[in-house]
């Protein structure tokens, strides 16, 4: 079996605890107008690993990984791989490696609740707290992502939720607060990070000639980043 890989990172210290071998898997089902990879969404790519030869790399830098660190599949959507990143993770948790699953959850099957089994953590995007602004720029209802956290808590899987800013939609007191809330239910979440909306992946767009609808929107400034933080419980 092999999984399509879109790129890897051997020591990344952004998506999840300390430092981890990230790999980006290929293929998005969604289509967020703030995506930061539309690279990543077509699952065709002509890179492809087995399990065996993606935790062989990753051993190389077990030495660094510490308490905390690991391996994180990320994507794209790893969820569309599931059997791979099932797979991986039995391998990683048999070499005494930590695993965390990046994702958007917006898929919950048997295959993927098999996968969760092997999962120490989830980065889980709550992308919006309203299902409007969800059915306009993701293309899913929030009723998904927020399914798939039940499904995290029920199972007590420690969850980081994690959130783009981005100004006029969603840079508010009133998001902030729907999302503490979200938290408060859920006691699985242990950690929020809220992230500024950048616009660096316009190059990625103009490269594949199409459109990156929130091209005119601005990145958020320090402070409203920090407002937002403070208003975080
Ligand atoms: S889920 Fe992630 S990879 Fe997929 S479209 Fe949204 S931001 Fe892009």
């Amino acid at each position: 079996m092999t999984g399509h890989v879109h790129s890897i990172q051997s020591l990344g210290t952004l998506d999840g605890p300390g430092l981890r071998f990230v790999v980006f898997l290929q293929g998005c089902n969604l289509r967020c107008k703030c995506c930061h990879n539309p690279d990543t969404w077509d699952m065709q790519s002509e890179k492809q690993f087995t399990p065996q030869e993606i935790v062989e790399k990753a051993l190389h830098y077990k030495e660094y990984f510490g308490d905390k660190g690991g391996v994180t599949l990320s994507g794209g959507e790893p969820l569309l791989q599931p059997q791979f990143c099932y797979e991986t993770f039995k391998l990683c948790h048999a070499k005494g490696i930590n695993t965390c699953l990046d994702t958007s959850g917006n898929i919950l099957n048997d295959n993927i609740k098999k996968l969760l089994g092997e999962t120490d953590r989830v980065l889980l995007d709550i992308k919006y707290t309203e299902n409007d602004l969800y059915l306009e720029n993701v293309g899913c209802s929030l009723e998904k992502p927020l399914e798939f956290l039940y499904y995290l808590n029920e199972q007590k899987i420690p969850t980081t939720i994690r959130q783009v800013i981005i100004p006029t939609i969603n840079d508010n007191q009133n998001n902030i607060q729907k999302l503490n809330k979200i938290v408060e239910n859920h006691s699985c979440v242990d950690k929020v990070e809220l992230l500024p909306f950048k616009k660096i992946c316009q190059t990625k767009y103009d490269n594949m000639k199409i459109e990156f609808p929130f091209e005119h929107i601005p990145t958020p400034t320090k402070e409203m980043m920090n407002k937002l933080n403070e208003l975080l419980k």
